[in-house]
């Protein structure tokens, strides 16, 4: 097998703070360092977690060991700061750091943030005295569209910029422009959010899955009481406790007995009384077919299907469901049944992420399948192997290098539109982004399918096999 480097280059003279250097912090920093050209000693590392401190140094950066905390982050960061008058890139990839408050301080500070979800401080997931909504990630992204408002043409600040939050929200708009192509629709690339969503409309469709079939095989044998993960196990383990959350749909006709609408903000989603990791549906991917994932909770179901809500007179006409199918590898999915199963939903103390080193073979595919239209579902993603990945970048498994290449095309983004104050993936300009980060992404393709739920139970014939009820397999 041989790949292509991809080999753009960017100036960037101003300091870039990265925070955590976890999975993917030592996955994105050696994309930093050969896609930007940078001042010697521009980049620190802060982690409070010394393992990768030798990769950091390297690549030139200086290791700052310790961690941020709600008392001290701000101090920490403007001493690295200093009266540096260029501006800066703050870089968050840590569990447990806020994302509102860096955003804020990022914008405060004449600096650029970026992440790959919306961090809250520790405790709060599992604070007893915060309601579940409250809790959720939709309760999340709404604090910080709080922000919204006053982040205007100030830095770019890029929220939930990972692989997924954050790239399939392209892959929707370049699968939209696929089957509309494949429909002899009369169309012209929409360029407004409200244009984008009629386009949804117009094609019919109904639901968005996020459907992730990740067949990387370990080399290892999982060691009972180890969760196993190709990213972090930590934040795996605390996104699959949280309640499971989808955007909710107007094709759906009934609210799950479980289900749970919000009372405030954008109203697009919901949430159930069962922790996503424990929660199954149906869905389809190209090479593994007709399989079942878990309904996770992620930010980008949540704007997702915000952002393409048309509402008439105030009032809600179109929106559509969306939700994460994650599947992970085997030993991940051997783990949640321990947590579930054998644990009672105590979280494991021990665990092992992945490198490249431990993975035998096998991809990661990660899309959006697309249902509703007359022709059929319709998945794209990307298909990327772990030879693959081991060619084109160092310290990465092929989950890794879907997420480390995201933040790096955020991070080219927000440098190419420097004064767009807060955005989400949804907001950017899909095709530029998806021109910076192709190279990284294996094989980038479009499928249909004449899969639906239907294929799998029976469903009366006057009813739609698209709804939730249909694709939920527990209740
Ligand atoms: P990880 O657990 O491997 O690493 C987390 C890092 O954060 C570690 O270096 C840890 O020491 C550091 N950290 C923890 N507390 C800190 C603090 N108070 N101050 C500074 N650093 C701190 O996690 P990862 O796999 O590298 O994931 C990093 C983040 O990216 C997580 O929030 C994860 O949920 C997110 N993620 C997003 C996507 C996506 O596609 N959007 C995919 C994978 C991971």
């Amino acid at each position: 097998m041989s790949a292509i480097v991809p080999s753009f280059k960017k100036d960037f003279s101003g300091p870039i703070i990265m925070i955590g250097f976890g999975s993917i912090g030592i996955a994105t920093l050696p994309l930093i360092y050969r896609h930007l050209n940078l001042k010697s000693n521009s980049l620190t590392v802060i982690s409070p977690d010394e393992t990768n401190r030798s990769i950091a140094e390297s690549y030139g950066a200086t290791f700052l060991h310790g961690a941020l905390t709600e008392d001290n982050y701000i101090s920490v960061l403007q001493t690295l700061l200093g009266d540096n008058q260029e501006r800066a890139f703050i870089v968050n990839l840590s569990t447990e750091v806020s994302s509102k408050d860096l955003t804020i301080f990022a914008s405060k500070n004449n600096a650029h943030y970026i992440d790959t979800v919306v961090e809250p401080w520790p405790g709060f997931y599992f604070n007893n005295n915060i309601s579940k909504a409250d809790q959720s990630n939709y309760a999340l992204r709404e604090s910080l569209h709080e922000l919204k408002s006053e982040l205007i043409n100030t830095p770019t600040a890029i929220s939930c910029c990972g692989a997924n939050p954050g790239m399939v929200s392209w892959f929707v708009k370049q699968a939209l422009l696929n089957i509309a192509k494949d429909n002899n629709l009369d169309f012209t690339i929409p360029k407004t959010r409200i244009e984008w969503s009629r386009l949804m409309q117009e094609l019919q469709i109904k639901g968005i899955h996020i459907a992730e079939r990740d067949s990387q095989i370990s080399k290892l044998e999982k060691k009972p009481g180890v969760f196993v993960n190709t990213w972090s196990a930590v934040g795996c383990i605390a996104e699959c406790l949280q309640p499971a959350e989808l955007g909710w749909g107007t094709n759906e006709k009934d609210l799950p007995n479980d289900g749970h609408q919000h009372n405030q903000g954008c109203k697009s989603s919901i949430y159930l009384d069962a922790p996503g990791g424990n929660v199954k549906v149906r869905t389809w991917t190209p090479t593994a077919g007709s399989h079942y994932g878990f309904l996770v909770t992620h930010n980008e179901a949540i704007s997702i299907s915000d952002y393409y809500t048309i509402k008439e007179e105030g009032k809600v006409v179109y929106r559509p469901t969306c939700h994460y199918s994650y599947r992970p590898i085997e030993a991940t999915v051997e783990s949640l049944d321990e947590l579930f199963n054998k644990r009672n939903g105590k979280p494991h103390t021990e665990f092992k992420i992945l490198t490249e080193g431990d993975i035998d073979s096998g991809s990661d595919q990660l899309g959006v399948l697309l249902f509703g239209n007359s022709k059929g579902a319709y998945w794209y993603g990307s298909t990327l192997s772990i030879d693959e990945t081991r060619l084109l970048a160092p310290y990465q498994n092929a989950t890794g290098l879907q997420v480390s290449s995201a933040v790096l095309t955020g991070i080219f983004y927000a440098l190419n539109h420097p004064d767009e104050g807060l955005i989400e993936t949804d907001n950017m300009e899909f095709s530029e982004c998806l021109e910076i980060q192709k190279g990284y992404l294996g094989k980038l393709s479009g499928h249909y399918t004449n899969w639906s739920p239907r294929n799998e139970i029976e469903i009366p014939e006057n009813d739609d096999p698209w709804e939730f009820k249909y694709i939920r397999i527990n209740d």
